[in-house]
């Protein structure tokens, strides 16, 4: 046991040299977007909350009332006895929302990528995916045991070269697939994949296509559904991820797509078959969530989040990475840097994390703003202006 603790205690300090150690800090309020952190109140500017739904009252009475009607946990797995009524309404909502024939619902984002892609492709395919998608897909591509080629963040050029190794493998092996996975709005870079060109290709070269819209659902398109619906490529994408963490403010994963995909996935998506069905309540809660984005409360909130956006980018005088992008990235680059900013912001009131290697490349530390429908124009103003003092004050010592 001391050596266990000994061996362990020494790879941490090996983090912290590296200044690539972590901790958890406790918040002592719901999340939103002023929260107390040891006792000081903090302006919040790290959440992935965009419209302010994680803590509104209509969701907070879905769930309270889905506690009442089915109690709090589901008992099984979905497949013996946890498939529960919020779950098949969520699923219904879901699919009437994206578009699709069906939804299926996992008790995660993470844990929709690792049941998912392992059941479509296997040894003997190949899974070609952009080199920033989130670490949950990674870790999946991985798991799958299909051969993984890797294109450079965004380039149609690398994609479609691999494309064309990928059509001469095939002559010889027609039943290989190849399975291509993107995001669409990406996590830490808050720039978009050209899906329209990713669907020219993958329909070229005959691949499936999966599309991540972790931080795109509720955010973009006509109807909220993601940026496949504002690039008008809905139907030609096979399989279409979300999570119900983010713009959507409760928790879980889902898929949405063919009717046949999701029976196929309730088959045999080990992280639907072997896991305990989501808490129910946190289903209903998803669902009035999903009911809310799609109204006129939805059209308002996404309004008041991308006027902050643009407020944020037009007071830094910095574009965003793509036109409404929720997630801001101000790329400082060492480590120790990202986390002295942070530090300072901190000290100041407000909460921005520094996100570090390995979520992004080493070297490539920066400060992440992301922002919500429920911030104030004044608090916006606020932020903007600590941030452009401590770039005065770096350009002045450099
Ligand atoms: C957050 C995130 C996930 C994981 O979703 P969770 O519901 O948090 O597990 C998957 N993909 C991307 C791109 C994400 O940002």
């Amino acid at each position: 046991m001391d050596s266990f603790n000994a061996i362990l205690s020494k790879r941490l300090e090996d983090l912290r040299q590296r200044n690539l150690f972590r901790r958890l800090r406790s918040i002592d309020s719901p999340q939103q977007t002023h929260i107390q952190l040891h006792g000081r109140s903090l302006l919040n500017f790290s959440s992935n909350d965009y419209l302010g739904l994680a803590n509104a009252p209509e969701l907070k009475a879905a769930a309270a009332q889905g506690i009442a009607q089915n109690g709090v946990g589901s008992g099984a797995s979905r497949l013996v006895s946890g498939s529960l009524a919020p779950h098949h309404q969520l699923e219904a909502t879901l699919a009437d929302f994206k578009g699709t024939e069906a939804a299926l619902v996992f008790s995660t984002g993470y844990a929709t990528a690792l049941g998912t892609i392992p059941a479509l492709v296997a040894r003997g395919d190949i899974i070609v995916i952009d080199k920033l998608v989130h670490a949950s897909i990674v870790d999946a591509a991985r798991l799958s045991g299909a051969q993984l080629r890797v294109f450079a963040h965004n380039d149609l050029d690398d994609l479609r070269s691999i494309l064309e190794w990928t059509a001469r493998e095939r002559l010889s092996a027609p039943d290989k697939q190849v399975l291509i996975v993107t995001e669409s709005i990406f996590s830490m870079d808050g720039d978009a994949a050209p899906l329209d060109l990713i669907v020219d290709l993958k329909e070229k070269y005959r691949a499936w296509l999966m599309v991540d819209e972790a931080h795109a659902t509720g955010l973009f398109g006509p109807n909220r559904r993601g940026l496949a619906e504002q690039f008008g490529v809905t139907p030609q994408i096979e399989i279409q991820m979300g999570t119900l963490g983010k713009a959507i403010g409760a928790s879980g994963g889902f898929i949405a797509g063919s009717q046949v995909l999701v029976e196929y996935l309730v088959n045999r998506a080990r992280s639907f078959v072997f896991s305990t069905g989501p808490a129910p309540a946190v289903s209903a809660a998803a669902r009035a969530a999903i009911d809310l984005i799609r109204g006129q409360q939805g059209a308002e909130r996404l309004a008041k989040l991308r006027a902050r956006i643009a407020q944020f980018s037009h007071a830094l005088q910095i574009p965003t990475p793509f036109p409404d992008s929720p997630i801001f990235p101000l790329i400082i680059g060492p480590e120790q840097e990202a986390l002295e900013f942070a530090d300072e912001l901190l000290a100041t009131g407000f909460f921005v994390p520094a996100i570090r290697y390995p979520t992004v490349a080493r070297g490539k530390a920066r400060l992440r703003f992301t922002f919500s429908a429920t911030h104030t124009q004044e608090e916006v103003a606020t932020l903007a202006a600590e941030v452009l003092k401590f770039r005065a004050k770096k350009n002045s010592a450099s």
